[in-house]
């Protein structure tokens, strides 16, 4: 049941008649875990938790720096120096106090990812790197988590969703992590905020839908991609891959296979 200062914070949300008082419930009721808090995540984490989705989980390892105010807008001035995690889970709970929050300062690892990723009914990947997008994808088709991955770079950006097992998986289409330097990132090429906030607004619209079980034309099973200098956008629907390394007849990847890998990585988060 929703309180009364709940069906007056949620009162735009009851009047979709897509979501009404018991998609609402279903938002309450909800876990969503956000990997980086960062240019994706921070427009992702806000519309999650004034949506009123009850269980965020927030990852991230970095302390916030001037550079990232640009585009990563839980951060305020004051909020340099300070760790990203905590830093929006203040920002948030500031927020809507009527949800958790629980923020980790912690990389993602292949030693740490079933752990913090295990009971979410969705993960939401926001780093900058190939490597986590990878080890996210994988650890949640162990688990049967759906994942919404995303990546940006100035102009333009890719997001895919996955209900892992049933649609193809990340690396259905992007096989392995390309060699770093080969493709364009945010930390050479840029990014302007507003592009990192469309596509984490994105991400944050595809889970609640997902969440109130109105994932029938979704981002799911599709790779959507697009470029706003040319305000250009493609929803391409994807199959799966029958040589995929993880969801492939002959997959090589096992939960084995993954857990061998640890401490062979150094993630970094946060677009
Ligand atoms: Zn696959």
């Amino acid at each position: 049941m929703l309180s009364e200062s709940e069906l007056s914070r949620y009162s735009r949300n009851l009047l979709i008649s897509e979501i009404g008082e018991k998609g609402q419930e279903k938002l309450k009721k909800s876990t969503v875990t956000m990997i980086g808090a960062g240019g994706l995540g921070s427009p992702a984490l806000f519309y999650l938790a004034s949506a009123g989705v009850g269980h965020i989980k927030i990852i991230d390892s970095d302390m916030c720096e001037l550079s990232n105010l640009q585009r990563q807008i839980l951060f305020k001035t004051n909020s340099v120096g300070q760790p990203k995690a905590w830093q929006a889970a203040s920002t948030l709970k500031d927020l809507n106090p009527e949800i958790e929050i629980i923020s980790v300062k912690k990389r993602l690892t292949p030693e740490n990812a079933e752990e913090l990723l295990a009971y979410s009914d969705i993960v939401i990947e926001g780093s900058d790197n190939f490597d986590t997008k990878f080890l996210t994808n994988d650890i949640c088709y162990f688990l049967k988590i759906p994942t919404i991955i995303a990546g940006v770079v100035r102009f333009e950006g890719v997001v895919m969703g996955t209900r892992q097992g049933d649609d193809p998986c990340y690396r259905c289409v992007f096989e392995s992590p390309p060699p770093s330097k080969s493709v364009p990132h945010p930390s050479d090429s840029g990014v302007l905020g507003s592009v990192a906030g469309f596509a984490g607004c994105m991400q944050a619209t595809e889970a609640i839908k997902f969440l109130i079980s109105q994932d029938e034309d979704s981002i799911f099973g599709h790779v959507f991609s697009f470029d706003l200098l040319k305000m250009d956008f493609r929803k391409t629907k994807i199959t799966k891959n029958s040589n995929c390394p993880l969801c492939g007849e002959n997959s090589t990847i096992d939960e084995n296979s993954l857990k061998a890998k640890a401490n062979s990585q150094s993630l970094d988060f946060s677009i």
